[in-house]
């Protein structure tokens, strides 16, 4: 099938098509041509229905939804096929995947520390505190933790909870200072509770993540030991 019989085809069919593939296929069919790009970088739900069953079917029945605000496409390439760091492109090896879900970003690790402030230096540049209270932030002492390697970073750091040495995305804050400024005084009031609760669904997604991995990893931990065992006793 070439490109434009494929293109030929009605939106419902192509959708059932894709839904076969695999998000990777999917990724690629984007750059293909216009049209295809057009039709799977859309955020309707008809779009998004078509990458949850690709996402389902290949990543062995992963039935966690995306957190509130994050789309099909940017959920699989953080969570499955991300291999390059946000800022600086540079090629990402598996084994320092550094995936901080807390700022939506895959980055290395030079690039976290040239792209966060620390909360002190926020509060120096006049950074109000009630800002910061209901934006995500890292620990950067803690980014190193063992079970942050392991589970890639699910020690999201919620608000009030910060870690001894929390640093935040320098640009999401300002933006969100720009936001934040331009609202009266009531209409801050509800901004500041709607971003505290999604810093919280983003929490309670990144929970579902790392207790399935640990499931994971502890069956398969099992299945070894018995098999070790099983080896054992037949010598
Ligand atoms: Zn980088």
């Amino acid at each position: 099938m070439n490109n434009n019989s494929l293109l030929s085809l009605t939106s419902e069919i192509l959708a059932e098509i894709c839904e076969n593939l695999s998000p990777k296929d999917l990724y690629t069919l984007t750059i293909v041509c216009k049209k295809l790009r057009h039709f799977l970088w859309a955020t309707s739900g008809f779009t998004q229905q078509i990458w949850r069953k690709s996402r389902v079917l290949m990543y062995s029945q992963d039935s966690i939804s995306p957190p509130t605000g994050m789309c099909e496409q940017q959920y699989i390439w953080l969570k499955e096929l991300g291999n390059l760091c946000h800022v600086c492109r540079t090629q990402v090896d598996k084994s320092d995947r550094h995936l901080f879900w807390e700022f939506k970003r895959l980055c290395c690790k030079p690039c976290l520390s040239n792209k966060t402030t620390s909360f002190e230096d926020l509060l120096q540049k006049n950074i109000p505190e009630r800002l910061l209270s209901c934006l995500p932030c890292v620990d950067i002492d803690n980014i190193d933790n063992p079970s942050r390697e392991i589970f890639e970073a699910f020690l999201v750091t919620l608000p009030g909870s910060r870690g001894q040495n929390p640093h935040y995305w320098t640009s999401d804050v300002y933006e969100a200072y720009r936001e934040f400024n331009a609202l009266n005084g009531n209409e801050r009031e509800e901004w500041v509770k709607k971003k505290r609760a999604e810093v919280e669904e983003l929490d309670r997604v990144i929970s579902e993540i790392e207790d399935k991995r640990r499931t994971e990893l502890i069956t398969s931990l099992m299945r070894y030991t018995l098999s070790t065992v099983q080896m054992t006793q037949a010598n």
